[in-house]
């Protein structure tokens, strides 16, 4: 079996070979923790949480590093500690800033059913030369300038772009482009429009550490070459992110990388997702087409209900991860009868419902082996579960199998997926029994025989049935009833 990934540094796709397979290394750009997660910053992380279990799937559990990165210093964290705690320091506002942003974040994506990835480095840990020696931004910074990649002015230190011959290569700009362009502000004391910052002073009332160019803060790129380093080492195998971070997050990540630690690549492979839009717009908070992670698995705002994680999960996976993605309420419907009828397909079967109890299909494996794609899986998953159906104990096996691989939540790991599946894909019988003891506690309450209607209410909890007594429009007494969460 191969592994072959797109790369977007040599626009093919290649054959997957691990620097070490003992050791295979990804990193992937994570949040700037200022705001909840939109449903965009989801794609990247459902697409390469994919990547890493198949990788683990292929090399072993313990043999995959996947570092992602908490940006958890940026200007767009500080307008916001000002805003949202007037009254308070600004270092002690920022905390509160990050840290609830950090947790939530966290939250959502688990509710994504993403895995933890192995690291996740929060910045301002990675400013100062640390005790444990790992690679840090001041060091970084160091080397540039001693290597004649990086110089001092106007209060800043800036990367020479002029230095590297071939800076640009991944996106393939040119530096004369980016001249003549004249989209990048010329400020008086850079040698280059393109140069950009790595390190900056700080005012007094700013987050700054102490450096040899003074009381600062650094620039965004250099964040991510520091703690990619720490964690694995100068050169590694998969760096991914979003396509909107390819100019000019990872260009200025390659330069200052390679740079200082005088490398011919920074990865061996560089993955990126493509754009989401929302019902064929761009989201944005102007347009109210703006949502968050925690909006749609919380409120009604986008379709007029709560979405369950598997479905979120599902219907961003549905559109290979390199395509533009249109989010669309027919769309996660569609994932969530997608997963109805999957579990559907599997209660005839005795099958364990703990997750990771069947294997993955080799046509599964074949399948997202080549680039991650989905068409193939979900035409298969598809079938299965018409296999499945007719009480093929096999095609039920492989259907569990994939769905515990991607894990799509066969066991039902959402409470509102849970009580989607119970009343409207699974039960069609238990449905009845629920009518039918409801009919017959009415009856007992006309008759005035409370004793057996209250039997009944607890006969329907233990099933965990919630019943709820009202009335009518016409004042008539009536009752409904909900699954307890
Ligand atoms: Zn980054």
């Amino acid at each position: 079996m191969e592994l072959r990934l797109y790369d977007t540094m040599t626009k093919e796709k290649r054959v997957f070979t691990p620097i070490d397979p003992s050791n295979v290394r990804m990193y992937v750009c994570g949040p700037t923790v200022y705001d909840f997660a939109h449903i965009g910053n989801a794609r990247p992380v459902i697409v390469f949480d994919v990547l890493f279990r198949l990788l683990r799937h292929i090399y072993g559990d313990k043999h995959v590093t996947y570092v992602r990165n908490i940006t958890d210093v940026d200007d767009k964290i500080n307008d916001r500690a000002v805003r949202d705690f007037p009254g308070l320091p600004l270092n002690e506002a920022i905390r509160k800033v990050t840290e609830t942003t950090a947790n939530q974040f966290q939250a959502d994506v688990a509710a994504l059913g993403c895995l933890p990835p192995t690291h996740q480095p929060r910045a301002t840990e990675f400013v100062l030369p640390r005790p444990d020696g790992k690679a840090d931004m001041v060091t970084l910074i160091k080397q540039l300038i001693a290597r004649g990649n990086a110089y001092e002015a106007g209060g800043e230190v800036l990367f020479d772009t002029q230095s590297m011959p071939d800076y640009g290569a991944l996106s393939g700009r040119k530096l004369e482009e980016q001249k003549a362009g004249a989209r990048v502000a010329v400020d008086v004391h850079k040698k280059n429009p393109a140069d950009f910052v790595l390190w900056k002073l700080s005012s007094e009332n700013e987050p700054g550490w102490d450096s040899p160019w003074g009381r600062g803060r650094p620039g965004w790129h250099i964040e991510c070459s520091a703690m990619s380093a720490a964690y694995l080492g100068d050169v590694f195998d998969i760096h991914g992110g979003g396509l909107d971070l390819i100019f000019p997050h990872h260009e200025n990540e390659i330069a200052q990388s390679r740079c200082a630690h005088g490398t011919s690549v920074m990865a061996n492979y560089w993955m990126h997702n493509g754009f989401l839009q929302v019902e064929g717009e761009k989201m944005s908070k102007s347009l109210g087409n703006f949502f968050t992670i925690n909006e749609l698995l919380t409120t009604d705002r986008f379709g007029g209900r709560k979405w369950p994680g598997e479905v979120l999960r599902l219907a961003m996976l549905k559109t290979h991860y390199r395509s533009p993605i249109d989010w669309t309420v027919s769309s996660l419907e569609e994932a969530f009868q997608n997963i109805g009828n999957w579990n559907d397909a599997l209660s005839p079967h005795a099958l364990s419902n703990m997750p990771g109890s069947y294997a993955l299909p080799d046509e599964i494996l074949e399948a997202v082996a080549d680039d991650l794609g989905f068409s193939k899986v979900i035409a298969q998953m598809h079938q299965w579960a018409k296999l499945s159906k007719t009480g093929d104990a096999s095609a039920a096996k492989k259907l569990a199998g994939t769905a515990d691989f991607l894990d799509l939540g066969r066991s039902g790991w959402d409470k509102t997926l849970q009580e989607f599946l119970f009343k409207t894909a699974t039960d069609n019988a238990l449905n009845s029994k629920f009518d039918e003891l409801i009919a017959a506690r009415e009856d007992a309450r006309a008759r005035k025989d409370f004793k057996e209607s209250d039997r009944i209410r607890d006969e329907l909890a233990a099933m965990g049935v919630v019943l709820k007594d009202g009335r009518d429009a016409d004042g008539r007494p009536v009752t409904t009833w909900e699954i307890a969460r």
